[in-house]
């Protein structure tokens, strides 16, 4: 599996810094937010090193799917499945991402606004 050296999500993955992990499985780790914007804040990241959504791959497809599958299960273990949640990939700055190794962000909790700031 790719590891990036200075990558802060492979490096939480390889639990060489600590993390609230509520799930993993080959493909995926999903841990707590450390800085949560809602009162359920977990990002789900595939184990594979990928900068952004930019460097997907047509291989990628089904692990992408792998993502958003485990954050219904997340939403629904959470009671978020009836009031609702937000998915969200932020690529690239402009669009707020900061740490470059991807991650579906999974927000429940409270009512979120439309459009995002
Ligand atoms: P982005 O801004 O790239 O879409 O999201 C990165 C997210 O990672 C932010 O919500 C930020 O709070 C979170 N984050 C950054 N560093 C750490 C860390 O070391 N541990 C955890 N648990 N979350 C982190
Ligand atoms: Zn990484």
């Amino acid at each position: 599996m790719s590891k990036e050296a200075n990558c802060i999500f492979c490096k939480i993955i390889a639990k060489e810094i600590p993390s609230k992990i509520i799930y993993e499985d080959d493909d995926l780790v999903a841990f707590e937010d450390a800085n949560p914007q809602a009162p359920t804040h977990t990002l789900i990241i595939p184990r594979k090193h990928i900068p952004t959504l930019n460097d997907l791959h047509e291989e990628d497809t089904t692990l992408i799917g792998e993502l958003i599958q485990k954050a219904k299960e997340i939403a629904a273990d959470k009671g978020l499945s009836e009031d609702g949640y937000r998915l969200v990939f932020n690529c690239q700055e402009g669009a707020g991402q900061s740490v470059f190794h991807i991650h579906l962000h999974l927000l429940g909790g409270r009512t979120f606004r439309w459009p995002p700031g």
